[in-house]
């Protein structure tokens, strides 16, 4: 013990803070269970089953010629082609390392210690930690069919709320709020609190389901939409997201960002795969299929899942508490690598990302196997 008392270091909610349990990598379970790597099926952390756009891969070549140098700290060309998509000002765009960077910075930049954040039980993990990374107060509002209760999530607001995070659709679950009711919902919220909109999936949605929600932007000053190249873009390993704000909004949250978080490469991957309709439709037709073949098994076998609207499936694969880590280990043991979800509270359930079909089919012949 030294003469100020024991050592502990940091203040209590850093230490109060569950860490972040992503997907085991292939490598890592190839060890631990003593498999061939190149038999691993990975469905786990809702990549893109193609992986990287080769317009992207071409882009990265090109800009390694760069890469002594700082990338663009403004990300000109990648906020130019976001600005056009989009149709919105370069001075509403705030880049991110992944969109998870976005969401920290939105906590930084708005929640001080004490006070509130606002989010839904089964909600992405994510929205806990930034709020907890900040010593904020989190609100969490009980979910409803495993979506979220946006009547409720208004109620909640209290006097001390800065921020309401909004997953649309929402991880793990893969439940969708219509157009409708997000906008009933930011009519509510009181112009002083943040809501960031977190559109991960979007790119998945069917066109019916689809809206422009940097329409909305132009009209709530206090709302920031999220999205990333991770998932239907086939970025994830680069990191690259990005915010769309009010210049106010937007303003603020630059100054939190690190100036360099987005690094060439994935600017130079991000252009050209924002740029490659032939990928992401390819890549959508690949989903809603393989949605199909995902349900049609459940459907067979008599399991309960949450109707999805994103690359991924919450199955429930048993009535008891260990389920899910039980049927996981019979998958991973059969080289299949899924999510549990306990650490969510859902220990009953799995998430199931939706790869190509060879895959699904050997996920779905394990399933079967780790069940009987
Ligand atoms: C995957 C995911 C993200 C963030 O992914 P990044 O790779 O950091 O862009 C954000 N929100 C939700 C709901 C997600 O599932």
């Amino acid at each position: 013990m030294s003469k100020f008392g024991p050592a502990q270091f940091g203040p209590d909610y850093v230490r109060a803070i569950a860490p972040y349990q992503a997907g085991k990598p292939i490598a890592e379970v190839a060890r631990e269970f003593g498999l061939d790597e190149a038999t691993i099926v990975k469905l786990a952390s809702n990549e893109n089953p193609f992986g990287l756009p080769e317009s992207s891969r071409a882009a990265m070549l090109e800009a390694a010629a760069d890469l002594g140098r700082y990338p663009d700290a403004n990300g000109f060309d990648l906020k130019t082609a976001l600005s056009q998509r989009y149709d919105v000002p370069l001075e509403w765009i705030t880049l991110g390392n992944g969109s998870n960077d976005i969401l920290e910075i939105a906590a930084h930049a708005f929640v001080q210690k004490g006070e509130a954040v606002v989010y839904s039980q089964y909600s992405f993990a994510v929205y806990a930690l930034a709020t907890q990374g900040v010593g904020g107060r989190a609100i969490v509002v009980p979910s409803v069919n495993y979506g979220h209760d946006l009547d409720a999530m208004a109620a909640a607001i209290d006097a001390d709320t800065r921020l309401v995070y909004v997953a649309n659709p929402n991880n793990p679950t893969g439940t969708f709020i219509p157009a409708e009711q997000v906008e009933a919902f930011l009519q509510k919220v009181p112009s002083n609190v943040i809501v960031v909109l977190d559109e991960a999936y979007n790119e998945y949605l069917a066109p019916q389901h689809q809206f422009e929600s940097s329409a909305w932007v132009r009209k709530y000053p206090n709302l920031i939409v999220s999205r990333t190249f991770s998932k239907a873009y086939g970025l994830a390993g680069l990191r690259v997201g990005f915010a769309i704000a009010q210049p106010e909004v937007t303003d603020l949250m630059n100054r939190i960002r690190q100036p360099f978080n987005v690094n060439s490469l994935a600017q130079a991957a991000a252009v050209a795969a924002l740029n490659d309709k032939v990928f992401l439709e390819k890549g959508a037709k690949n989903n809603a299929e393989g949605y199909k073949q995902m349900v049609a098994a459940f459907e067979e076998l008599k399991l309960e899942y949450v109707p999805s609207f994103g690359n991924f499936v919450l199955v429930k694969v048993g009535d008891d508490e260990g389920a899910g880590a039980r049927v996981n280990l019979a998958l991973l043991k059969q080289g299949v690598i899924v999510r549990p979800v306990g650490a969510y509270g859902l220990p009953q359930w799995l998430r199931i990302s939706i790869g190509l079909p060879e895959e699904n089919a050997a996920f779905i012949e394990a399933l079967k196997k780790s069940l009987s």
